[in-house]
């Protein structure tokens, strides 16, 4: 009876290890599990530091977010606080913003991009596009400017925050490697254009002055995105400043709006002296390792007037 007895406290004891031993290992696989988890996501939080220190320019991206946070436009009482967010990306020249306003979606381009109308103007995959296919509306001037655009017919200030702080940007790093770069026109209003047009073709004819200017509501200058450089003469392209922005506009967002030989999708001669901001991620993508594309191109839309 005794030596039975023994056996099954044995035995007993036997068990009871067996299920400690289960708890023990359980309980470790846990504390590995957990390990493991915090582990993934410290060096995931370190990792964005880091990409926060090696943006250089990560103080005036700071700044763009500061100023765009805050804008209220003055003129249009319509136009609230602009969005919170312009655009996720994380680069120190984000695309700018879009306006608040009814959305309508228009589809999608021959390359898949979203096609939407606010106010009348057309956003390209969140871009807005003024060529000869998509027209602005008369009343139409920059939705984010720098400084109020009142009734300016013609500004260089007025134009889009972010663009400004990248041009900025720029500047200081043109001019720290010796290079002379000014905006010589920026903003120019519906009106102004309309005279500037008409003189054009009353000296031209209509159809060679639409291989140079734009119809009023067609000019790019309407949108407050843009800016000419300089000297609107072929021979910028091949001065030290010409060559610096056609190889680094790129990194400040920038993009040359009618490269090289992109006449059939641009409806414009080449001109290396008008710089559109789109933000960095676009930029990069339509410098295309120095090979210049077009917005037409690489959205998948035309530049072509109705008639
Ligand atoms: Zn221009």
């Amino acid at each position: 009876m005794a030596r039975r007895r023994l056996s099954r406290r044995q035995r007993e004891v036997r068990r009871n290890r067996i299920i400690l031993a289960c708890v023990a290992s359980l309980i470790l696989i846990l504390i590995i599990i957990i390990i493991s988890v915090s582990v993934k996501s410290c060096s995931r939080s370190g990792k964005s530091d880091n990409n926060k220190e090696t943006g250089a320019i990560s103080e005036d991206n700071s700044d763009i977010q500061a100023d765009s946070n805050n804008t209220v436009n003055d003129d249009s009482a319509d136009t609230t606080a602009a969005s919170s967010t312009a655009v996720s990306d994380n680069s120190p020249y984000p695309a700018p913003q879009l306006p608040s306003g009814n959305i309508v979606s228009k589809g999608t381009t021959s390359k898949g991009f979203s096609i939407q109308e606010i106010d009348g103007a057309t956003y390209i995959d969140g871009h807005l596009i003024a060529n000869k296919t998509y027209a602005l509306p008369s009343g139409f001037i920059p939705t984010n400017p720098d400084q109020p655009v009142n009734n300016a017919d013609r500004s260089s200030t007025c134009l889009d925050k972010t663009l400004m702080s990248a041009w900025n940007s720029m500047l200081k790093d043109a001019s720290a490697n010796g290079l002379n770069i000014y905006i010589a026109s920026g903003y120019r209003s519906y009106n102004y254009q309309v005279n500037v047009y008409n003189r054009y073709v009353k000296s031209d004819g209509a159809s060679v002055a639409d291989t140079y200017s734009s119809r009023p509501g067609y000019s790019e200058h309407q949108t407050g995105l843009c800016f000419d450089l300089n000297s609107i003469e072929d021979s910028f392209q091949y001065t030290d400043e010409g060559k610096w922005v056609n190889d680094n506009c790129y990194k400040y967002g920038f993009c040359i709006r009618f490269p090289k030989n992109k006449d059939a999708y641009t409806g414009y001669k080449y001109e290396s002296w008008h710089l559109r901001y789109v933000g960095v991620d676009l930029a990069t993508k339509l410098y295309n390792n120095g090979d210049w594309l077009s917005l037409e191109e690489y959205f998948g839309i035309s530049s072509q007037y109705p008639d």
